[in-house]
């Protein structure tokens, strides 16, 4: 390996520079360098013996390069070469490089035991990241680059992207094998660029999500490939930030009371004075907000990707370039923000897909939170007790709550599907959607009944504590019976299990006899890229034992509609939930698939574990997975039926299977043509529709395998008996509800339900009545 010596005036300064430098490498990987700099430690000065002596230290058989800085630098180490030996000095190089790009550069390269003169070349071109970055480069340092025999996609998932440490580590990867590698950042078309070259890596500006493809040739092109995927894996060697123990959780009932806190009306900037300084007022409130952000994301366990996502959104450049235009034009700072992120957020609100346009309040919850650090207000969340009265819940809100003190959230828009409703549920807080305009005095009381659909201003507070004390009294008995059986009083034993998407779900729920639903694309949804085989081995693993290793049915990747994976990017589809969803997208990526199978066998192995696939359409579908899983080794083996036309052929569909799980969330959505993401059509989309009841009938009586539910409906204490009512063997709920799901089961007598009235029934509320 080469030596590297750095002359400098300023003692401080070289010592500054190699501390910098030597980061880049792992301690037993750096080159020698050697310190001339200074007359001593605080006069500034060189000299031309010490350089001599600093470059005999770091000698070597392979060559010393020497940087250096300004004018006498660069004399004095001329004249040490005329104190070395001459065979000595044959093989020093001074350079022209930059000082402190140049040495990052050099100390990066050398490292993977480049030599002298591919060390020099590099660090000659220390600088050209930097121009490329301020669009003054001079591209004709650029190497020409070699078309690769063969590529792979990986996704750069570092917080800031691929900077300078990740960087290094690829370069050093990259430089340990016979191999020309080349990167291309795939969403902005930059490259392809040479990856053994840190300054060429810098010109990339890879930022974190990005895609990168990653191309190679020469006789070690494949190990080169496969030590690079593995790298991208584990972050390029960043440490993922550590997560604190989640929040605590809510009541976990669905009716509440309290003093209305409305939240959300807009900040209040009629006291705000512009001044001459706005652009660095907006720097400063974005600093602010930044680590408002980063500090929400590392502490939260469950939902920092939430805050990931509310960071991609303040450091949006686009929107950013515009502000500051607008504030260099004479806007105040919130005048300049605010109109900039309605903007967005209306963007947003004008995409065609459902989960985008939920995005919008992600958009206006940033937008809020930047402007109360403008004016000074406090940004956390209201901690209140009380009933929240909201416009709209972002999840930001819903996960920084004190869900011991909140008494519940009212949300005056429809959506169900929003994060902030999700995470608001999963943590147990009593929750109504769509209220609309009702008009609510701040501090008035106010009431609801998610089960009888009410919400009311100034209620009759006797008879609404009554019913709380009525549903907590229900709750709490059918805690303490949860771990029994749900043996129906005809002597049915129905299997009521859980649906997880995060580990905490079964560690938090009561009485579940498994899981009948592992979310797979939810446990995963803030990897930015794939978890390895042993990763989720060990994920599984944990949910297994948080359930006292009774059968997990583990659902393979569901991806694409509502759900997107960030390290699996899909094209923009007209119509998602009719495009590429579920099993679909694997046969175009079927080493994703293999990898999730290839764990789910291995804890399978440990712990009874079923598996299934979701959104199949046709047997030869079936048939493609089962080969792709191999032999089962007594692997439980099944699909989801969330088509109408699996529910339909569900006998040719099962034929070679084990169970099939009933998703009425999608069955419905399609039975019924009513996108569940749109609140427009919410209405239609009712599980209880007679027509999706007859397609679950139909499944029942064809299937000749045992048939479970795991669709939201499965949820509902009532459709729960009617759905064993119909044969349906197991039921898969959200945690809170499993032990209210066993206690309704253990009361009913499933041969007094008349299934022949409700499959006759007009529609959804009639099915109710009957019920
Ligand atoms: C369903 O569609 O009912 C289901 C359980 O799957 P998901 O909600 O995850 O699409
Ligand atoms: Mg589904």
């Amino acid at each position: 390996m080469i030596g590297i010596v750095v002359v400098s005036h300023s003692r401080p300064l070289a010592e500054a520079a190699v501390g910098l430098a030597a980061e880049m490498v792992a301690e037993d990987k750096r080159p020698v360098i050697a310190v001339a700099a200074g007359l001593d430690a605080t006069t500034f000065g060189t000299d031309a013996m010490a350089v001599s002596e600093a470059i005999t230290s770091a000698d070597s058989a392979d060559g010393v390069l020497v940087l250096l800085d300004l004018g006498s630098a660069i004399l004095s180490a001329e004249m040490a070469l005329e104190f070395l030996e001459p065979d000595v000095a044959g093989h020093v190089r001074l350079t022209s490089a930059p000082l402190v790009e140049g040495l990052v550069a050099a100390v990066v390269t050398a490292s993977t035991g480049a030599s002298l003169d591919a060390v020099v070349a590099e660090a000659e071109r220390g600088l050209v990241g930097k121009q490329d970055h301020l669009g003054d480069s001079p591209a004709a340092a650029v190497a020409p680059v070699v078309e690769a025999d063969r590529s792979v996609e990986v996704v750069v998932g570092n917080e800031h992207g691929l900077h300078a440490r990740p960087a290094a580590r690829l370069v050093g990867v990259v430089n340990g094998f016979d191999a020309t590698v080349t990167l291309t950042d795939l969403d902005t078309g930059k490259g392809p660029v040479d990856a053994g070259s840190l300054s060429m890596v810098a010109t990339l500006n890879a930022q974190q999500g990005h895609r990168v493809r990653v191309g190679a040739s020469g006789p070690q092109a494949d190990e080169a490939l496969a030590a690079i995927e593995k790298l991208a894996a584990e972050n390029f060697g960043d440490e993922p930030a550590q997560k604190a123990a989640p929040a605590a959780s809510g009541s976990g009932l669905d009716v509440a009371i309290g003093p209305a806190v409305l939240v959300g009306a807009g900040v209040d900037l009629s006291g705000y004075v512009a001044g001459d300084n706005e652009l660095g007022r907006l720097d400063d409130a974005l600093g602010a907000v930044a680590d408002e952000l980063r500090e929400l994301r590392d502490g939260t366990a469950e939902h920092g990707e939430i805050f990931e996502a509310h960071l991609a959104l303040l450091n949006d450049r686009k929107v950013l370039d515009d502000v500051r235009t607008a504030i260099s034009g004479g806007a105040s700072a919130p005048a300049a923000w605010s109109e900039a992120y309605d903007g967005l957020a209306e963007t947003f609100e004008g995409l065609e897909d459902g989960y985008q346009r939920e995005r919008a309040q992600d958009v206006r919850a940033v937008r809020d939170r930047v402007l109360r650090a403008l004016v000074g207000a406090t940004s956390a969340a209201p901690v209140e007790s009380g009933i929240l009265v909201v416009p709209e819940l972002d999840a930001a809100t819903a996960a920084t709550l004190d869900a011991t003190r909140i008494a519940g959230i009212a949300v005056r828009a429809a959506g169900t599907t929003g994060h902030g409703v999700i995470v608001a549920r999963s943590r147990g807080i009593p929750l109504i959607t769509g209220i609309g305009d009702v008009e609510v005095p701040a501090g008035a009381t106010v009431a609801f009944d998610v089960r009888t659909g009410s919400f009311e201003v100034e209620p009759d507070e006797d008879r609404v504590r009554a019913t709380i004390t009525e549903r907590r009294d229900e709750r709490e008995q059918a805690v303490v019976r949860a771990d029994e059986p749900a043996t129906t009083r005809d002597g049915r034993t129905i299997d009521v299990v859980v649906n997880v998407g995060v580990v905490q779900d079964a560690v938090d729920v009561r009485g579940a006899d498994g899981s009948g639903l592992v979310r797979t694309e939810v446990l995963f949804g803030d990897r930015r890229t794939p978890p390895t085989v042993d990763e989720q081995v060990e994920t599984f693993r944990a949910i297994a034992r948080a359930l006292q290793g009774k059968p997990i049915t583990i659902r393979t990747w569901d991806i694409g509609g509502d759900k997107p994976l960030p390290f699996l990017p899909q094209a923009k589809e007209a119509n998602p939930f009719l495009g590429e969803r579920g099993l679909r997208v694997f046969r175009r990526r079927p080493e994703l698939l293999r990898d999730q199978l290839e764990a789910i066998r291995r804890t399978a192995a440990e712990t009874p574990v079923h598996v299934m696939f979701p959104m199949v359409t046709t047997a030869d579908e079936v048939a493609w997975a089962l080969g792709e899983l191999g032999p089962r080794d007594g692997l439980e083996v099944g699909i989801m039926v969330e088509i109408p036309a699996a529910a339909l052929r569900v006998r040719t569909l099962a034929k070679d299977l084990d169970f099939v799980s009933i998703g009425t969330n999608d069955l419905t959505q399609y039975t019924t043509a009513a996108d569940r993401t749109n609140t427009a059509v919410a209405s239609l989309a009712d599980g209880l529709d007679p027509a999706v009841l007859q397609l679950i009938d139909h499944v029942v009586r064809n299937a000749g395998v045992r048939v479970a539910v795991c669709g939201d409906l499965a949820s509902d204490p009532q459709a729960a008996v009617l759905l064993a009512a119909l044969g349906v063997t197991e039921l898969s709920a959200v945690g809170p509800q499993v032990p209210l799901v066993k206690a309704r089961l253990r009361q009913a007598d499933l041969s007094q339900v008349d299934t022949v009235a409700v499959l006759a029934a007009r529609d959804a509320d009639q099915v109710r009545g009957l019920l």
